[in-house]
């Protein structure tokens, strides 16, 4: 199996080139934005628990989504080539979490790759870009307008909650104050490979996939 967990600040394109590298290495992409994104939309007794938590650009208790991802990595660690996640851990005790988590279920230490954006870049990213209310697949604001069709498949654009200006420096503060601290406790575990966000998406994808061949 070959795990891996991809870090970056919000704005990386992290969700982006988690879609593109789980398909061309056949992984399961576990993305606890859009889990969490789906919950809201279908109602359910989670969604209703965390709409605001996710409007406002804060971040889900820890208790419940360690709830969450223990049972979503006891499905998807059964069988198959191995799942790439996007979104977790996003604190010290989800890293904390996460390390017990593999221990527990005997898989050894994922591949960790964090993609680095400087904060300028991201503010300008995400103020304002659409997503698809079908698979959350991403297009620039340039690119489009909101209830556009995807370009990508039959859903629709929409501009998320939490991507405008203030929630969006928002995001990044809780960045900085939280998601940093749970990078540094992988570290303090496992290997952390930096790549260089800049540049084309596909020149993105192609830094990561190299650094996941090297490791195989
Ligand atoms: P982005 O990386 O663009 O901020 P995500 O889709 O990963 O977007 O997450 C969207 C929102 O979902 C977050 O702002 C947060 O409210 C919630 N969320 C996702 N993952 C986690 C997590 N591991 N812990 C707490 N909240 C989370």
């Amino acid at each position: 199996m070959r795990n891996v967990v991809l870090m970056g600040p919000p704005g990386s394109g992290k969700g982006t080139q988690a879609s593109r590298l789980s398909e061309s290495f056949g992984l399961e992409h576990v993305s606890t934005g859009e889990i969490l994104r789906a919950a809201v939309r279908g109602h359910s007794e989670l969604g209703l628990k965390v709409e605001s938590i996710l409007a406002a650009g804060e971040l889900v208790p820890d208790d419940l989504m360690m709830v969450l991802i223990r049972e979503t990595l006891a499905t998807v660690s059964v069988g198959g080539a191995g799942w790439l996640l996007d979104g977790f851990p996003r604190t010290k005790p989800q890293a904390e979490g996460l390390v017990e988590v593999l221990e527990d279920l005997g898989i050894e230490a994922p591949t960790v790759v964090e993609i680095v954006v400087p904060d300028e870049e991201i503010v300008e990213r995400l103020s304002g870009r659409l997503t698809c209310d079908k698979a959350s697949h991403v297009t620039a604001k340039g690119d489009a307008k909101e209830g556009d069709p995807c370009p990508e498949c039959d859903g629709a654009l929409y501009i998320r909650a939490d991507d405008t200006p203030e929630t969006v420096r928002n995001r990044l503060n809780v960045f900085r104050a939280k998601t940093e601290p749970a990078k540094a406790e992988l570290a303090r575990n496992w290997p952390v490979v930096q790549v260089n966000g800049l540049g084309r998406p596909a020149d993105v994808t192609q830094r990561i996939a190299g650094v996941l061949e090297a490791e195989h």
